[in-house]
């Protein structure tokens, strides 16, 4: 069984379609929310996500706030500019859509899916041991898996040891899961560790395994539209980064 993960598309289309061509068929798709925020194709990243057979998916910190469920103000100054314009772009029915996905955690089987953590859902980022050590509190399930960051890693919790270690795997290895961890699949629409590249991880239930994997996308392409929208120019200029 194969099952696409991916989080934090930001209305990044083109990074998203690269995705899902490179996926290829999968069983399922889970997705961690942050679809819309940043990126210019905010109606066709929405509708493109609707169209994906067998979808599970989280509400983000940026889908929320497009949604007008949150204040505007705990948003830098960019992403607020980039929210507002958002808010105004998406159609009824795509927030409609959004409105109906849920803000909390959701389990299936034996993994946990948050945007951000299983302690704060909307909000907290796991980006270090500490954090991720008290967040192995806060859910049951042998995996969590979490966005938000838009780095891919994963925080492995040894039991005997006690210890939570942070690794970053190879892009293409292929790694065997075993309980406990917590694991980020990285950002398809705006990747933060560097490398450019759209990130999602393909997550095996039978094999117990996960793959993180990445895939170039036109690049260009999606800042000459941020560009034409009036968005702002560090969204674009990101991008090329990988930050
Ligand atoms: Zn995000």
């Amino acid at each position: 069984m194969r099952i696409l993960v991916i989080s934090d598309l930001h209305a990044n289309l083109t990074a998203l379609e690269a995705v899902l061509a490179d996926a290829g068929t999968v069983d399922a798709t889970w997705c961690l929310g942050d679809v819309i925020g940043y990126g210019p194709d905010p109606n066709d990243v929405v509708e493109r996500v609707r169209a994906i057979p067998n979808l599970t998916c989280v509400l983000g910190n940026h889908d929320v706030a497009v949604l007008g469920q949150m204040d505007d103000a705990v948003f830098n100054t960019e992403a607020r500019r980039s929210l507002l314009w958002q808010k105004k772009a998406l159609s009824d029915g795509n927030k409609g859509y959004l409105e109906s996905l849920p803000q909390e955690t959701l389990v299936i089987d034996q993994v946990t899916m948050a945007h951000g953590s299983p302690r704060d859902p909307v909000w907290e980022y796991v980006l270090n041991t500490l954090v991720a050590r008290l967040n192995f509190e806060s859910f049951e399930t042998d995996y969590c898996f979490v966005g938000h960051s838009h780095i891919q890693c994963l925080f492995q919790l040894d039991l005997k040891k006690d210890r939570v270690s942070l690794e970053v795997p190879h892009v293409g290895q292929v790694l065997r899961l075993t309980p406990r961890a917590i694991l980020n699949p990285g950002s398809v629409g705006q990747p933060r560790d560097r490398d450019p590249r759209a990130a999602y991880a393909i997550f095996d239930p039978d094999a117990q395994t996960w793959e993180p994997r990445r895939i170039t996308y036109d690049i260009p392409a999606v800042q000459k539209r941020i560009r034409a929208a009036g968005l702002p120019e560090k969204h674009a200029a990101r991008l090329v980064e990988g930050w």
